[in-house]
Parts: C-alpha cells; sequence; structure tokens
C-alpha cells in the first residue's frame, strides 16, 4: 500500500457534481472577477465566523501584509510573532518594513503568552498569532495583553478555518483575521486564495478599496493600492466547500481521534489540545527525538510525510539581515528538529490510516550514538 503524504482529489470527488455545477455556473456568467459570486461568499464566509465584515483577497500572504499596510505598520515599528509560524506570517511584517520580534511557542505549539511581557518594547504596534497546524490558541490572555498596551490583534488563520475556543471563531478575536484559500487548507480553493475578516465596517471597505488598485469608483484611485482580488470561480468553488467545512472539519477531527488513541510509541510526542478549543486539524503533528529516521522507516513502510517547518523564520536565508542567531529561540528551533506531519487529508480510508498507526508503533529509537 502506497500512501501520499497529502491528497487532494478525494475531498474534490466527495462533492464533485456540486464543484462542478458551481464552476460552470461562473463559466457561463460572463462575469469573473468582482461580482455576485465574490459578495455572497463574503456574506456567508463572515456569517460562518459569527458575524462582522469578510473581505476576499488573492491570497493569504496579502491578507497578512495588507493587513498591517492598511493598520499603519511600517518601518521602525515591531510587531511580536511566535517563531514556529509559516514563513508567510512573517512576510506580512517584513513586506511593511516592520520588525519582527520573536516568541516562542508553547507545549500546544501555540505562541506562549508568558512571555509577552519580556517582548514588548516602545515601538511594539502589534501581535500576531498563528493558530498553527489547526490548533486553536488560547486567546484571552493575549487579548488582555494588546488591550493592556494599546496594541493591534492580527490572527494568522490559514489554518485554522472553523477553530474556536469557548466557542468563539479563530480570526475574530482582536482587529483582523487573516485567511488563506490555497488548496491544502482546511477551507481550500482549487487555485489560490484568501480573505480577512474585521469586525469594522469602516476598515472591511479600506481592504475593499485597497484590493482594487485603491479605487473606491472605477478609474477614481484615492490610495496606492494592489490587485489583490479573489475571482468568482474561486469564490462560487468555495462556497461549495464552506457548505461543507463542519463535516469536513469532523472527518479531519475523526482521524486526529484514532491516532490520538491508537497510536501507543513512548518515543512518538503527540500533539495536545489546549483546554476549551475546538481544533480542526489542519495538520496532524507529532515530534520525535530522531524525526528523521522515523519519516525514513515511515518511506520504507510506503508511507508519505511532510515536515511543517523544517527551517524557522528567524533562521531563512530571506531573514539573515535580522541578524538573529541559531540558539536565540530553542523551543522553536527543536520543533523544527522534530515535527513530523502525519497524513490526515480528507478521504484518507480507515485502512490507510490502521497501516500508518501499524507502523508508527513498530517503530523504536535508534541507540544514541
Ligand atoms: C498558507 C499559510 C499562509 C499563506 O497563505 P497563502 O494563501 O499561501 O499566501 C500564511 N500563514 C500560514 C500559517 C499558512 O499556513
Amino acid at each position: 500500500m502506497e500512501i501520499r503524504a497529502n491528497r487532494l482529489d478525494r475531498a474534490f470527488y466527495l462533492h464533485q457534481a456540486e464543484y462542478e455545477e458551481a464552476a460552470l455556473r461562473v463559466l457561463r456568467s460572463g462575469r469573473y472577477v468582482l461580482g455576485d459570486e465574490l459578495n455572497r461568499f463574503e456574506k456567508e464566509f463572515a456569517a460562518y465566523l459569527g458575524g462582522g465584515h469578510c473581505v476576499g483577497l488573492a491570497s493569504g500572504l496579502d491578507a497578512l501584509w495588507i493587513t498591517f499596510r492598511l493598520l499603519g505598520i511600517g518601518k521602525g515599528d515591531e510587531v511580536i510573532v511566535q517563531g514556529n509560524t509559516y514563513i508567510a506570517s512573517v512576510m506580512g511584517i517584513t513586506l511593511n518594513e516592520a520588525t519582527p520580534v520573536f516568541a516562542e511557542p508553547d507545549v500546544h505549539y501555540a505562541m506562549d503568552a508568558d512571555e509577552l511581557e519580556t517582548l514588548l518594547t516602545p515601538r511594539t504596534k502589534a501581535v500576531l498569532v498563528t493558530h498553527l497546524y489547526g490548533m486553536m490558541t488560547k486567546m484571552q490572555p493575549i487579548v488582555d495583553f494588546c488591550r493592556k498596551h494599546g496594541l493591534y490583534l492580527v490572527e494568522d488563520c490559514a489554518q485554522a478555518h472553523g477553530c474556536k475556543d469557548e466557542g468563539k471563531a479563530a480570526g475574530t478575536f482582536g482587529d483582523v483575521g487573516c485567511f488563506s484559500f490555497y488548496p491544502t487548507k482546511n477551507l481550500g480553493a482549487f487555485g489560490d486564495g484568501g480573505a480577512v475578516w474585521t469586525s469594522s465596517k469602516e476598515l472591511a471597505e479600506r481592504f475593499r478599496v485597497f484590493r482594487n488598485y485603491g479605487s473606491e469608483k472605477k478609474y477614481h484611485n484615492c490610495v496606492q493600492g494592489a490587485n489583490s482580488r479573489l475571482d468568482e470561480l474561486q469564490a462560487a468553488l468555495l462556497r461549495v466547500k464552506l457548505r461543507h467545512l463542519d463535516s469536513l472539519n469532523e472527518q479531519k477531527r475523526q482521524i486526529a481521534v484514532r491516532y490520538l488513541q491508537e497510536i501507543h510509541n513512548p518515543a512518538i510526542v503527540l500533539p495536545k489540545p489546549a483546554i476549551g478549543t475546538e481544533n480542526v486539524w489542519h495538520q496532524f503533528v507529532i515530534c520525535c527525538r530522531q524525526r528523521d529516521t522515523l519519516a525514513a522507516f515511515l518511506k520504507e513502510r510506503g508511507i508519505g510525510t511532510q515536515i511543517h517547518y523544517p527551517i524557522p523564520p528567524h533562521l531563512a536565508e530571506a531573514y539573515r539581515y535580522l541578524n538573529i542567531e541559531k540558539g536565540t529561540l530553542p523551543k522553536t528551533e527543536i520543533l523544527a528538529e522534530q515535527v513530523l506531519s502525519l497524513p490526515s487529508y480528507i478521504g484518507l480510508t480507515p485502512e490507510e490510516q490502521s497501516e500508518i498507526i501499524r507502523a508508527i508503533n513498530d517503530f523504536s529509537l535508534e541507540k544514541d550514538i
């Protein structure tokens, strides 16, 4: 049996007729950008998140950098961000010439709120929280910290569509929630896409203007903007997937529950959701002291895995200019050496999962040399 690390075709075939109907509807409509599908998707996604305003954009990275741009964060400003995130979170900050200040993760792969006070400087303007792997961060301490110090709070929800903390949706705790609809995400499109959520009607309007060359009215450009629009085809397909999102997330949760119950190997550290959170299990990420040996062992048994992520942003070549030495963020760096994502995609069969669980339970550590 060969089990790939990830595959997206099975989620498509699960609702094939609905996707094909939506795609044809758009193709035949003659309207491909900034039309009715986008308007409806924005309303439906905002409603899914519990109210407020949603604005569709071209990608998750655009959602991040445009957010910091519109919040007025730039050169000389600092944004606190966790070290263990996808590099796009950090690029959202640095594309505006602001400086990322890295926080270490806690045992839930989440930003360690206890550290925030020590990272605060007179230049701190915002905190960016990533709900990594679909593991919801406990938000109250971070919300309180931002209120106390007058900071903006932005959430990177690229991996967290449908996550909740104490019943409240990820993305709605602060000023802006940033979403990606890259195909692998829980609410994945069939190409690139992204969105922001905000409770402010005025800010939502500024995103709408910015994404369309800064024009409020055709050919009346009031600010310098970007071309960052979620197209009609993706919006229509996302409307289909959004209708099924809770059930798709439930399927991923059931996969996670089986892994949590059936992996019994002292060499493996299983993910630990925080109390009071609802996770969407974007990735099922374990830790192993001999991660590369484990990955090779699984590969030998026909099982693909992935690493999210092998190089933490502060050690990426792109950020050499920040002059952050290896060893500065020990918890983040250990995670980069130990994390491994197991197959947990929609449509993974019970037999395939049994095979994966069996292989993991068969693995034993090599003697340390
Ligand atoms: C995928 C992802 C992004 C970027 O989204 P794109 O749509 O690929 O630009 C940002 N942050 C996190 C945590 C992500 O997983």
